[in-house]
Order: structure tokens, then C-alpha cells, then sequence
């Protein structure tokens, strides 16, 4: 079976084409500036893991629809396509930001679910609009082949009331839905069955910790497949600070900084979510790569962002510990977390009470699967690098199995 997976941002969307027999990705790439002058798609081709060939195609791309249409064309094209023909494609995997209370698990997409999608904008104004324009231009091209969306926060949906709730009037969570949600539940997922894999245990058995660090970040606690707890919330605002996000803050600074600043709502969203987190402590840049680098010059600043956020990711574990009563594994995955070893070592030093102890050696392997504590350490910790691409594809491959049997 053959899968697209799409995954739509408001002037940009990348895809792959996956072989379910083998995992691989035939194709990928990535359509940039919809909307806006320049706009490109960059398509390539694979064999098996390795990237064999490069197509760049400039062309107008006033909207998603136009930029799927060309997406397609490449797919099928006689010299740099993958596959004869659109009947190759078996299903569409729509990456879906936001899901709310009423998505908590992947959908095949009919008007009834791309309604319940439009309720969901007003939860995620930016990232909804555009998924769902990329399912609907799907549903135009390709009639007839079954567009599956896979949501953010649906793996989150098995947080219990008093985990979800924030302490505000209860009528705020029935007027507006202000809960918390979480969002990467693709990756905690994905990384959370590699785990257990990996640790030859079902499941089911498995209290992990999952910290998906990468420009976004946000830390997962999983008892037995099902996630009880997350770090970010109603918006990818709350938890861990990041790249350009603030994470955590008391509440009371918002204003502060509104009135001092003279910002409106909408300015200090905009400020809190992008001129924030490593790069606003730094100054430096909002990649981590960049920030080690100053560092290892002497730049305090640059130290200081990478200790707050070694320092933030320790807080969360030591408190999923309690929430799950023990970890048979903390998983480290993204970009910051599957390569950064200096970065799991702050994170995991004098965290020897809680039985985690790295093995110096093998934390420096870099993006693969492996296990990087010491022998005799109580809790294992993993890298495992993420793979949404291919969790959205297994959903959609699952679903569609089960219900065109
Ligand atoms: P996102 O999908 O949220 O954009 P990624 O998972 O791709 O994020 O992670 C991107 C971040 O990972 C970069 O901002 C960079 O800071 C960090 N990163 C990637 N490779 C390395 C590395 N070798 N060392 C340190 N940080 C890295």
C-alpha cells in the first residue's frame, strides 16, 4: 500500500510518499511561499532510506490546491515520478493540528468530521485554516481515495479532568473549552511504541517519559501506551521554554509586559511565541546549534539559555516521575534531542536518586535507535529519532484497512 502524508503550514506544506511494505519514503519534498512571490517546490526522490534525486519547479502557487495539483504532477511525472499513475496512492494522511475534545483518534475525513475541523479553528487559528484547505484540495484532485486526518492532540485525549484542567471557573472550560490539549502526540506516540520495542516489554507494561526536544518541545508522561500528562497546554505556548516560545511564565507578567511594553493581545502572542525562549535569553539565535556554539566561546547569555532549558527539562521529569510513580525509560527525541548529546548529559546529570545514569560513550551516537544508559542503570534512557511521517501513515494505513477491508 502506497500513502501520502500531507502536512500543510499557511504558506508552505511538505509530503511523502511512503511504501507501507517497506516503511521507506519513495518520495518527499516541500512547496514553499504559497501565496507569495518565488514560490517552489522542491521534490525528491528515494531508494529506501538514501535520497537519489532533486527537483526543483518554480511555478505561480497562489493557494494549497494549486500546490497539491503540482505535487501530484510530480509524483506521477515520466522522469523524476515514483509511480504510474494517482490510482498507485492508496490514502491521504492529513497532519491536523488541532483535533479539541472531539477528535481522539484519526478520522476518515466526510462533511460531518471536516465541520467538526472548522469548530476546531477558533482553538488554533493559525495552523487549522491551512490543514484543512490541504484535506479539501485533496478531496477535489484525488475523488474517491479515502483523506484520513491525523491530529496533534488527539494521543492527549486520554489525560484524565484533573490533569487537563487549569485552575480557573470551571464555566470557562464549558463556555470556551480552556483545557489543556498538548500537541506532538504524533511523536510521543511514535517514539513511545518504538520504546517498547526496543525494551522488548509490551506497552502496556511501560511508564516512559517522552521529550520530544526540537524548535518546538514538549515532554510527554505515557503509562501503558496512553498519555496521563503533557507540558503544553491550550496553545504550544505553555511547558518547557523553546526555541522562539516562552514556555511556562506567571500568568501576571502578561499584563505587566502589555502595559510596560504598550503591546496589544494579538502583539504579545505574537512576542511570547516567537521573540521569546533560547532566543531571547541568548540573543544569539533561536537554534540550538547556534547557541551551543556561543557557548562553548563563553557567551553567559548562550550558557544561560542551554542551563534554563536543561533546568526545565529536569523539572518535568522529576515531576511525570511522581505523576507515573516510577519510569522504566526517558525517550529523547527531535532535532535537539536525537543529536544534541551534551544536551541529554546536562539534562540527565545528578538524576542518579531517580536511577538514570548515561553511559558517556554511547551518548555520542547520533539519530539512531539506542540505548544510552549505563548497564545496571533502573531507568533506561533512549534516543530514538521521530517519525510523524510514518506514525500518520500507519494510522491511515490501519484505518483504511479496517474500514475497506
Ligand atoms: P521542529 O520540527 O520543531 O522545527 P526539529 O525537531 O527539526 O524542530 O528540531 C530543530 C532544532 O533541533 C533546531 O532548532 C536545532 O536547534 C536542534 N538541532 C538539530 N541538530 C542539532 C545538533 N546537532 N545539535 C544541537 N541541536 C540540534
Amino acid at each position: 500500500m502506497k500513502i501520502l502524508v500531507i502536512n500543510c503550514g499557511s504558506s508552505s506544506l511538505k509530503y511523502q510518499l511512503l511504501d507501507m511494505d517497506t516503511h521507506h519514503p519513495l518520495a518527499k519534498g516541500l512547496v514553499e511561499r504559497i501565496g507569495m512571490a518565488g514560490s517552489v517546490l522542491t521534490h525528491r526522490t528515494a531508494a529506501g532510506a538514501a535520497a537519489v534525486a532533486k527537483k526543483v519547479i518554480e511555478a505561480d502557487i497562489p493557494d494549497h490546491k494549486v500546490g497539491i495539483s503540482l505535487v501530484l504532477e510530480a509524483l506521477v511525472h515520466p522522469e523524476y515520478g515514483v509511480i504510474k499513475g494517482l490510482e498507485d496512492i492508496s490514502a491521504v494522511g492529513h497532519r491536523v493540528v488541532h483535533g479539541g475534545e472531539k477528535f481522539s483518534h484519526s478520522v476518515i475525513v466526510d462533511e460531518e468530521v471536516l465541520q467538526g475541523l472548522r469548530e476546531c479553528i477558533e482553538l488554533a487559528p493559525l495552523h487549522n485554516p491551512p490543514n484543512i484547505a490541504g484535506i479539501e484540495a485533496c478531496r477535489k484532485l484525488m475523488p474517491g481515495v479515502p483523506q484520513i486526518a491525523v491530529f496533534d492532540t488527539a494521543f492527549h485525549q486520554t489525560m484524565p479532568p484533573y490533569a487537563y484542567l487549569y485552575g480557573l471557573p470551571y464555566e470557562l472550560y464549558e463556555k470556551y473549552k480552556i483545557r489543556k490539549y498538548g500537541f506532538h502526540g504524533t511523536s510521543h506516540k511514535y517514539v513511545s511504541q518504538r520504546a517498547a520495542i526496543l525494551l522488548c516489554k509490551p506497552l502496556a507494561e511501560l511508564k516512559l517519559i517522552s521529550c520530544h526536544l526540537g524548535n518546538g518541545a514538549s515532554i510527554a508522561a505515557i503509562k501503558g501506551g496512553k498519555s496521563i500528562e503533557t507540558s503544553m497546554g491550550f496553545t504550544p505556548l505553555e511547558g518547557l521554554m523553546m526555541g522562539t516560545r516562552s514556555g511556562d511564565l506567571d500568568p501576571a507578567i502578561v499584563a505587566f509586559i502589555m502595559e510596560k511594553e504598550n503591546l496589544s493581545s494579538d502583539e504579545v502572542n505574537d512576542f511570547l511565541n516567537k521573540k521569546c525562549g533560547v532566543l531571547g535569553v541568548s540573543g544569539v539565535s533561536s537554534d540550538f546549534r547556534d547557541i551551543e556554539e556561543a557557548a562553548l566561546k563563553g557567551n553567559y547569555r548562550a550558557q544561560l539559555a542551554l542551563q534554563i532549558f536543561a533546568h526545565d527539562v529536569k523539572k518535568y521529569i522529576g515531576a511525570y516521575a511522581a505523576v507515573l510513580n516510577g519510569v522504566d525509560a526517558i525517550i529523547f527525541t527531535a532535532g535537539l534531542g536525537e543529536n544534541s548529546g551534551s544536551m541529554r548529559a546536562d539534562i540527565c546529570a545528578n538524576l542518579d536518586a531517580f536511577g538514570i545514569e548515561l553511559d558517556l560513550e554511547k551518548n555520542k551516537i547520533r539519530g539512531e535507535e539506542v540505548d544510552i544508559s549505563v548497564p545496571d542503570a533502573a531507568c533506561r534512557v533512549l534516543v530514538i529519532p521521530t517519525n510523524e511521517e510514518l506514525m500518520i501513515a500507519s494510522d491511515t494505513e490501519a484505518l483504511v484497512s479496517k474500514t475497506f477491508p
